[in-house]
C-alpha cells in the first residue's frame, strides 16, 4: 500500500501533522496503536490560552473544565507568593475529549485514522504495521514519528538527543469544598522532599474536584511515593485538597531535543523529538505548533519538492530555540536545596517583582520572564548562586 504521509501515533502531534497534511492535499494515514484516543490520560490537561486556541478546535471553551487567571507558587518554608494577570491565562481540558476533537478535525480534513495499528519496523523504505493481528508493509513517502515518549521507530532510525525524563504521576481527587476564588489559581509547591528536580500542582477542577500531581527528575526516586507523601503531609493539601482520590495518571516526560528531527523522508514530532517546555513540562502546545510545521511541509515536499529539512529550520526557528532556554532554565532552577528556594522566594515577595511576573509570566514563553527580571532584577538572579549563575548565563547565550 503506498501512501503520502504515514502519521505515527493519534496524539496532539500526529493529528495536527495528519490534519495540516491532509489540509493541504496529501493522502494522509494516522495510525494509532490503542484501541481508543487520548487513553491511557498522561496528562494534568493545563493548557494556555494560545494553545487552546492554536488548536482551532471548534467551540473549544465549551470543553474546557476550569479557567485560571494566576498562580499560588508555595516555597518550601516561605509564605506562599500569589501571582494574579488580568485576564484569564490557562484552562483544563479532558485530554481525551481535546486528542478525540484533534483527530475528528484530521478526518474532516480527508485524513484516513486507523486503531490498533502499531508501527513495528522501518526499514528506511517501507514501514512494518501490526493491525488487528496482522502484519503488513507500507511505502509512504513521507513517514513521520509521532509516537510520544516510546519512539519506537524514531529509537530505530538511530535519532538521539532526550537528555533525561521526568517521572509524573496525578490523581484526581473528589469530595472538595473548595472556595469559588480558589478555582482561578492553579497552586505549585517547590521543595526537595516534595518533588525532587521538579514540581507538585493542584489545578482545581470544580468546587468539588481537583487534580493533584507531581513530577520528579529521573533517577531520584518513586514519584508515586513522594506523591502519597505530599497528599498524607503538606498543609495546604490537607487542608484544601484533603479528597477522594478517584482515578490516578502515571507517565514520563522527555526533556532535551532531539539533535535531528529529518533523517531523510522521517520527521520526528512532539514528545518523541523532545518537544516539550523543560519549565512546565507541558508538551501538548509545542507538539501542535511544530505538528502543524511539519504537516505543511510534508505536504509541500510532495506537492512541490519542498526540501523536508524546512521542517526542522522552521519549528527550531518558531520554537526551538525557547525550548532550548527552557532546559537551561529547567537545569538552573529545579533541584536547588529548600534554603535556596526560600531565598529566592524571599527576594520574589517584592511587589515590583511581581507586578513584573505578572506582566511578563508565560507558560508558553517562560525565557520573556526570565530575561526582564535578569535585567530589572539582577539580584533575584543571582541568589541562585553567583559561580553558578555566571556559567548557566554564558551557556543561555552560547
Ligand atoms: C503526569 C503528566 C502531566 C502532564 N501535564 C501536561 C499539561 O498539563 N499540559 C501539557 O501541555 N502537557 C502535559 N504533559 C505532557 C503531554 O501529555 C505530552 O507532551 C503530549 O501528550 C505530547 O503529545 P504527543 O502527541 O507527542 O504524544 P502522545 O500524546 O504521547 O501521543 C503519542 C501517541 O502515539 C501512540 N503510539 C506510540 N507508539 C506507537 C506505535 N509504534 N504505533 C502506533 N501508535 C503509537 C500512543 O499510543 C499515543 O497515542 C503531561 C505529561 C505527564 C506525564
Amino acid at each position: 500500500m503506498e501512501k503520502d504521509v504515514v502519521v505515527i501515533g493519534g496524539g496532539p502531534a500526529g493529528s495536527s501533522v495528519a490534519r495540516e497534511a491532509a489540509k493541504n492535499g496529501s493522502e494522509v494515514l494516522l495510525l494509532e496503536k490503542n484501541n481508543f484516543i487520548g487513553e491511557p490520560v498522561q496528562c494534568a490537561g493545563l493548557l494556555s490560552k494560545r494553545a487552546i486556541d492554536f488548536s482551532k478546535i471548534d467551540r473549544i471553551r465549551d470543553i474546557a473544565i476550569n479557567s485560571y487567571r494566576g498562580a499560588i507558587f508555595h516555597p518550601p518554608n516561605e509564605d506562599p507568593i500569589k501571582i494574579k494577570a488580568d485576564e484569564k491565562k490557562a484552562f483544563t481540558v479532558d485530554r481525551s475529549i481535546f486528542d478525540r476533537k484533534l483527530v475528528e478535525d484530521a478526518i474532516k480534513e480527508g485524513a484516513e485514522f486507523r486503531v490498533n495499528s502499531s508501527a513495528k519496523k522501518w526499514d528506511g523504505k517501507k514501514l512494518t504495521i501490526r493491525h488487528n493481528g496482522k502484519s503488513k508493509k507500507i511505502e509512504p513517502s513521507v513517514l513521520v514519528s509521532a509516537e510520544g515518549i516510546q519512539r519506537k521507530i524514531a529509537k530505530q532510525a538511530g535519532l538521539k538527543g532526550i537528555k533525561t525524563y521526568l517521572s509524573g504521576v496525578q490523581t484526581t481527587l473528589t469530595n472538595l469544598r473548595l472556595k469559588e476564588e480558589d478555582l482561578n489559581y492553579v497552586e505549585l509547591f517547590l521543595g526537595e522532599n516534595i518533588a525532587p528536580g521538579f514540581f507538585a500542582w493542584a489545578i482545581p477542577l470544580t468546587q468539588n474536584k481537583a487534580r493533584v500531581g507531581l513530577c520528579v527528575k529521573m533517577g531520584e526516586g518513586s514519584a508515586f511515593d513522594y506523591l502519597k507523601s505530599f497528599v498524607k503531609t503538606n498543609p495546604v493539601i490537607k487542608d484544601k485538597y484533603n479528597g477522594k482520590p478517584i482515578k490516578f495518571n502515571f507517565g514520563c516526560i522527555p526533556l532535551g531535543l532531539l539533535d535531528k528531527t529529518v533523517l531523510n523522508n522521517l520527521l520526528v514530532v512532539g514528545d518523541a523529538a523532545g518537544q516539550v517546555k523543560p519549565t512546565s513540562g507541558g508538551g501538548v502546545y509545542p507538539s501542535l505548533v511544530c505538528g502543524k510545521i511539519a504537516g505543511e511541509v510534508a505536504s509541500r515536499n510532495i506537492t512541490n519538492n519542498l526540501d523536508l529539512e524546512v521542517y526542522e529550520e522552521r519549528w527550531r526557528e518558531k520554537i526551538g530555540k525557547e525550548l532550548e532556554i527552557g532546559w537551561k532554565l529547567n537545569k538552573l532552577f529545579f533541584g536547588l536545596q529548600d534554603k535556596k528556594y526560600d531565598r529566592i522566594f524571599d527576594k520574589i515577595n517584592d511587589p515590583e517583582v511581581i507586578k513584573t511576573i505578572e506582566d511578563y509570566g508565560d507558560i508558553d514563553y517562560p525565557s520573556k520572564l526570565f530575561f526582564k527580571l535578569l535585567k530589572n532584577k539582577p539580584s533575584l538572579i543571582k541568589t541562585i548562586g553567583s559561580t553558578y549563575i555566571k556559567q548557566s548565563l554564558k551557556n543561555l547565550f552560547t
